[in-house]
């Protein structure tokens, strides 16, 4: 028998908001534990939340970016279970209304253009942590996470294969940087998958019963952790059995899946609107302004840079893959410099100086308007590209403006044909022996020759002018 997976995931992204959703603790990852809670995210009796804008404003961006419809009415529920990390004994989430629904996320699969539906991006309040390795046999709770606004993100179960998973959450991931609704740190957790997955027998209509798989904190591990489950499943369904509908926990250190519970229902969790917040009303004005303000996402501008600045595709995929380089480079042409050199040089040894020096165009001392001043240099000669190479380093270093560094540092190329002669008969005075062998027949010395012409004139000779020169000279 042969199976088709189908798999649908469900993405917590975590807003980039400075407090809390329903109090005015910070949000800080990594602080003094439980030294951000109040009496609102500790649950204790009498107090009331309050719905914070800020991460209500992120969730409408996070979901116009997903091309959601925004419902002008949402509403509050407590979603209950008893979890040490979650004081109030409740979460308060939107299940019957949600913030939006019905969007779509367009990326690119292993096999082509792949499009996702999102079913519905909700908000909700994120729970505390619970520590294990902190103290010997014994669990702490921090809860300073607790309150932490998320974005919900449900997707339909539009995905058949591990691979296809994975390239989805890369360009979701890419949409959320660009909306700058978050900081998609997955290490820290601001971004978490729960993967959901059946098999059916290939062509058939009718889902398969499912298994969740959470904990899952790096897209490689979605991409394993899915491959490992269908295979599991595929074996239950080969030897005719059925596949448990339960939730799985997967350990990334052992590449392993555990049954955590069997899996609970969603009336289980007796969902019922928040008594204590009203249903959550926005204004047309504010989707609509949020609308306007949305930036051009990711695959638009890809596709614009390869259509506006004649860039190959994958040139354009690489100076989109973030908003800053992208930025960075519409500037440098923008200070007039060629789209395809300016491309060369911030995908070349503006990166590689960058690497090097292990910095990023936020903190890089070349501008774009130095680099562009830069490549117009080049373009007319003033200096060589191995010597704005040097410049460039230079300028990342000191600052200052390109011309500026030529002039200083003597590095502009020496067109001069007098100064060049000079250079050039010191060279067939100083290489005799090379001089004759070329001579008797072996061109190929003309490189040594020049590159001794180079060496005389500290890099600044232009080289086919020398190699002019010398050419007529050893005739
Ligand atoms: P639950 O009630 O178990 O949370 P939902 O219907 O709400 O299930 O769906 C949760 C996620 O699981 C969604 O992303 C959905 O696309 C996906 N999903 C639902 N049914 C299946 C299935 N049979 N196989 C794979 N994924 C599924
Ligand atoms: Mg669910």
């Amino acid at each position: 028998m042969s199976w088709e997976p189908v798999i649908g995931l469900e993405v917590h992204v975590q807003m980039r908001t400075e407090r809390k959703l329903f109090c005015g603790n910070q949000v800080v990852f990594g602080d003094e534990p439980n030294s951000h809670v109040c009496p609102v995210c500790l649950g204790l009796p009498g107090a009331l939340p309050t719905t914070n804008p800020e991460a209500v404003k992120l969730a409408v961006r996070t979901a116009l970016a997903l091309d959601c419809t925004i419902h002008l009415t949402s509403v509050w529920e407590r979603k209950n279970y008893f979890y040490p990390d979650l004081p109030k004994g409740y979460q308060i989430t939107q299940f019957e209304m949600p913030l939006a629904t019905d969007g779509v996320v367009i990326y690119d699969g292993p096999e082509g253009e792949g499009l996702v539906r999102i079913r519905r991006a909700h908000m909700e309040e994120d729970a505390g942590k619970s520590i294990h390795d902190r103290i010997p046999r014994g669990t702490v709770v921090d809860l300073n996470r607790a309150g932490t606004p998320l974005v919900e993100i449900v997707t339909e179960p539009d995905l058949c294969s591990p691979a296809d998973a994975r390239a989805f959450l890369v360009a979701l991931k890419h949409i959320l940087e660009y909306a700058d609704v978050s900081d998609c740190n997955m290490e820290e957790g601001s971004l978490r998958v729960d993967a959901n997955v059946s098999l059916r027998s290939v062509g058939a209509s009718e889902l398969g019963a499912k298994t969740e798989i959470k904990n899952v904190n790096s897209f490689s591990g979605v991409e394993r952790a899915l491959e490992i489950e269908i295979a599991r499943q595929a074996e239950v369904l080969d030897h005719g059995g059925t596949v448990d509908q339960e939730t799985l926990l997967w350990d990334d250190h052992m590449g392993q899946l555990r049954s955590m519970r069997s899996k609970e229902d969603s009336h289980d969790y007796r969902y019922f609107p928040d008594p204590d917040l009203p249903p959550l009303v926005l204004e047309p004005s504010l989707v609509e302004v949020t609308r306007q303000c949305l930036p051009e996402l990711p695959r638009l501008r890809r596709d614009r840079f390869i259509q506006d600045y004649g860039l190959s595709s994958y040139d354009a995929g690489v100076l989109t893959h973030t908003v800053a380089s992208a930025n960075y480079f519409e500037a440098v042409v923008g200070a007039s410099a060629e789209a395809k050199s300016a491309a060369n040089w911030v995908m070349g040894p503006l990166q590689a100086l960058m690497n090097e020096r292990g910095e990023d165009l936020e903190t890089f001392r070349v501008r774009a308007r130095a680099l562009a001043e830069l490549i117009e240099l080049v373009t007319d000669g003033t200096v060589s590209d191995t010597a704005a190479k040097k410049v460039l380093a230079i300028v990342a270093e000191d600052g200052g403006s390109p011309r500026a560094v030529i002039e200083e540092q003597g590095l502009a190329q020496v067109r001069d044909d007098v100064q060049l002669e000079q250079w050039v008969q010191a060279v067939i005075e100083a290489q005799p022996d090379e001089v004759s062998r070329y001579q008797g027949g072996e061109k190929r010395l003309i490189g040594f020759l020049v590159g001794q012409v180079m060496r005389r004139s500290s890099g600044t000779a232009d080289p086919r002018r020398v190699n002019a020169i010398l050419t007529k000279e050893l005739i």
